[in-house]
Formats: C-alpha cells, sequence, structure tokens
C-alpha cells in the first residue's frame, strides 16, 4: 500500500495571528520525512500541538522575508540545538536567505552544533529526492517571493522480482533502474521494464502545490497543473479586491480562477485576512470558481 502523503497546517492567518489562527504555515509529510514551508512566529508551538518532531526535518523551503513568514526560523533552529541536533539543516529561499538565517542566528545569540545549509531558490527543481521532485515557481508579491510543488514520480507499474531474476537481472540497483521504467543490459542483452512490469497497477505520481503570498498570475499556472491538492493563499474577500491588489495579494474569487485554470483538483485556501471573520464567506466567493474546497482551519490535515 502507498503511503499517504499528509498536509497540515501549522496556520493559515494572514500578517498577524488570530485567537483562532497562527500565522501561515505548512508541514508536509512524505515517507517518514517532514518538509517545513514557512517559519513564522509560533511556528514552534503549533508543531508540537500537530505532533511533527523537530528532527524529522531536514528541509525548511521560506517563500518570501515578510516578517510573518520568517520570524519563527531563529526560535526553531535554537530549540532544534536544544534537542542535541548534530546533523545539517538545509534552508531554502530568495536571494540573501544566507544573510537572513545569519540575522536570525546571531538575534538568538546562537551558534548551533549542527551545519545549516542556505540554497537560494531558482525557479525549477530545488530538491530532489529518489521519489520525488521540488520545484520553485515564482510568484508576484512585493518583493521576491517563492511557491514551491511537490510532485512524485509516477510508477510505471508493479514490479515483479521472479520475473526480474529469471531474465538474468541480478539482485541490486538494477531492479531500481527496472522500477523507475529504465532499460538494463544484462551479459549482452537488454531487459525491458514492460517485461518485468505489471502496467496495470500503474499509478501517475502525487503533486501539491503551494502558493503564498501573491497576486493572481497566468506566470505560475503552469507549474501548478494538475495538482491533487493546491494550497492557495486567500488573504481577501471581493469586497477588499482593491487591498489585495495593492498588497499584491490574492481574494478568495481569485484563488478558485487559479485552481480552475490550472485543473486542480482540490483547493485549499488558507493566509486569511484577521479583518474578514467568518471564513463560509471564502469558500462561498472561490466556489464560483471551483467546485471542490476547503477553508483550512489551524491543525487541520489532509492525507493524499
Ligand atoms: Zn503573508
Ligand atoms: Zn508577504
Amino acid at each position: 500500500m502507498t503511503d499517504k502523503i499528509k498536509v497540515v497546517f501549522l496556520g493559515t492567518s494572514a500578517s498577524v495571528p488570530t485567537k483562532d489562527r497562527n500565522l501561515s504555515s505548512v508541514a508536509m509529510r512524505f515517507e517518514g520525512e517532514w518538509f517545513l514551508f514557512d517559519a513564522p512566529e509560533g511556528v514552534q508551538r503549533q508543531m508540537v500541538a500537530a505532533g511533527i518532531s523537530y528532527l524529522k526535518i531536514n528541509h525548511i523551503f521560506i517563500s518570501h522575508f515578510h516578517a510573518d513568514h520568517i520570524l519563527g526560523l531563529g526560535g526553531l533552529l535554537a530549540t532544534m540545538n536544544i534537542h542535541g541536533r548534530d546533523w545539517a539543516i538545509n534552508i531554502h529561499g530568495p536571494k540573501g536567505i544566507a544573510r537572513k538565517v545569519q540575522d536570525s542566528l546571531s538575534l538568538a545569540m546562537l551558534q548551533p552544533g549542527f551545519e545549516v545549509r542556505c540554497h537560494e531558490v531558482r525557479k525549477g527543481v530545488v530538491l530532489k529526492g529518489e521519489k520525488f521532485v521540488l520545484e520553485a515557481f515564482a510568484l508576484k508579491h512585493e518583493i521576491e517571493c517563492w511557491g514551491y510543488s511537490f510532485i512524485e514520480e509516477g510508477k510505471p507499474g508493479e514490479f515483479d522480482r521472479a520475473k526480474a531474476i529469471s531474465l538474468g537481472v541480478p539482485v541490486g540497483h538494477l531492479f531500481s533502474e527496472l522500477q523507475h521504467g529504465r532499460s538494463v543490459k544484462v551479459g549482452g542483452k537488454t531487459v525491458k521494464p514492460e517485461q518485468v512490469l505489471d502496467a496495470s497497477k500503474a499509478r501517475a505520481g502525487r503533486k501539491i502545490s503551494f502558493v503564498f503570498d501573491t497576486l493572481p498570475s497566468k506566470g505560475y499556472v503552469k507549474a501548478i497543473e494538475n495538482s491533487d491538492v493546491l494550497v492557495h493563499e486567500a488573504s481577501f474577500l471581493e469586497e477588499r479586491a482593491d487591498r489585495a491588489q495593492e498588497t499584491m495579494h490574492s481574494t478568495a474569487l481569485q484563488a478558485g480562477k487559479i485552481a480552475e485554470e490550472a485543473q486542480c483538483k482540490k483547493l485549499v485556501l488558507f493566509h486569511l485576512s484577521a479583518r474578514h471573520k467568518e471564513e463560509s464567506r471564502f469558500e462561498n466567493e472561490a466556489r464560483k470558481a471551483f467546485g471542490n474546497i476547503v477553508v483550512a482551519k489551524d491543525l487541520m490535515e489532509i492525507e493524499i
């Protein structure tokens, strides 16, 4: 059975925390490893509430340097240090990320006992795992801001181990090549993946996209196309569309239109402005453009 991918909303508010909503941040689990997207104030407490271990995070992705997305980073690194972390953490973010991280460390008077590796994000693949890639795409905000897509590699079919052995393929890394749909050479002859894969059990990879602070824009539609889940900011309702435009944010309806255009399967709205109290209105407005919507609450979990 395939391990479910889990997405946990650690915070869902825009700009300021409220009684019910922490500042926006999302964690995603894939096969035991957690990825964290944004590290605002309060993120540690939300992780504790969600039962996410600091030890299982090796990659943190920062969308941009506005206060409500990054001010929790120093505290989080300090806690990792207290927990005795002794292996590297990777922090991905906009140009100048190394300086920002350095500033956070010096503010916290922290010299961590582990390596902090900073990576400036560019469009395209920012992290490649054995079974997935994580891609970044540019958003349209007041400052450099990135969205991220997690894209799982599809399975071309179920691997018939006995058949592979009978065809002379030695147990080892050639199995993995075949499992990934690539032909291998064994003793002068070629074994093709279709000889050892049951295509009736093929499965498309899952895709989950995270769109942080942005004006809605055609520029990132392609990058998020066909996402199983699109997590999209929706700071405002239509009655404040002028304010959304001014501060370079999206309305719920605009997020719905983007989800529709990109042919996503499910839309989750987050990063909601505290000025709009009734969350049902976010859902109702987005629904005018797109059917399958959830308005995120803090600590809400979805599985894919
Ligand atoms: Zn924000
Ligand atoms: Zn912002």
